[in-house]
């Protein structure tokens, strides 16, 4: 299933259409079904769904096959989990990345950082820059792996019983020496979308094959079977620190590739069997502070 959020916060499940229409997707609305206001604060009525999903599976499935829904180009899609309880990264996760950043910091020596779940937003939000004009803004393409059932101490070979499902994600990046989570964590820098799909539907996540393109010129070409630190290694190691909650979000890693991205940019990421987004960049005029104030250190 593909679950999305959506319009005022609506939660529905994205079909085909069965009859070839131009617009080939349709939202079915499955808000009422879940129970969940869509103005509630804080936003977390999608974990809740993720965490009951099992349970309410069949009956979803039922609703799914009767309703007839709405145009799935018509919806304006919000980023899938805006409240959950953390976003786990992992840096320098593909070989070639290391090599392109000189770096040896791998993620099976660094393991894991925070991204702060406010710079979380969906396919169809915008890429703010911070006002640094000094600073370079890169792209980051990665899979999203999103957390359904809670563990402390998940083995490796448990892991795959854990994880939800999946999503694209950009993690966007100002480049430089300062703290990673503070580069890593302005608004807007964490794209989680256009939708999760449940892990039934993308199967073996181990060989997707994933790409990145800057106003239609491809700067990222991978698959997942170049990551370091694989899919369960990283929800072991995760867990093994914290205790990970239905709705959690990993970012995976980059592949080599990355580069700045500017006002008026668009970036469009896809990953097979998981999905496409494309998402404007724009010039922001927040963000200074006194840290960036200081000269850039290489
Ligand atoms: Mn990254």
């Amino acid at each position: 299933m593909k679950l999305v959020r959506y319009d005022d916060g609506r939660i529905g499940a994205v079909v085909n259409e069965p009859s070839g229409a131009a617009d080939p997707l349709r939202v079915i609305d499955l808000t009422a079904a879940l129970g969940i206001d869509p103005l509630e604060w804080p936003p977390v009525g999608m974990v809740r769904v993720i965490k009951h999903f099992e349970d309410d599976r069949a009956a979803l499935e039922q609703l799914i096959s009767s309703a007839r829904g709405t145009q799935f180009n018509a919806a304006r899609l919000l980023t899938p989990v805006p409240w959950p309880n953390k976003v786990i990264a992992y840096p320098v996760n593909y070989i070639d990345h290391a090599t392109e950043m000189k770096s040896t910091g791998f993620a099976d020596v660094q393991g894991f950082f925070l991204k702060a779940n406010s710079s979380l937003i969906g396919a169809h939000d915008a890429i703010e820059l911070p006002a640094l004009p000094d600073r370079s803004v890169h792209h980051e393409c990665e899979l999203a792996v999103i957390i359904g059932r809670e563990g402390r101490g998940i083995s490796a070979a448990d892991a795959m019983d854990h994880i939800f499902g999946y999503a694209c994600l950009l993690d966007i990046t100002i480049r430089g020496k300062e703290e990673r989570v503070m580069r890593k964590s302005y608004d807007t820098f964490t794209v989680v979308g256009p939708w999760i799909v449940t892990a039934d539907e993308v199967g073996d996540p181990s060989d997707l094959h994933m790409q990145l393109w800057v106003n239609d010129q491809l700067k990222q070409d991978a698959t997942t079977r170049d990551l370091l630190v694989d899919i369960p290694n990283m929800v072991a190691l995760a867990s093994s620190a914290a205790t990970l909650y239905p709705g959690d979000i990993i970012a995976t890693g980059t592949p080599a590739g990355v580069g700045p991205i500017v006002d008026g940019d668009i970036v469009t990421i896809e990953i097979e069997r998981v999905g496409r987004m494309r998402v404007p960049v724009k010039q922001g005029t927040k963000g200074r502070n006194f840290v960036f104030d200081r000269p850039l250190k290489t």
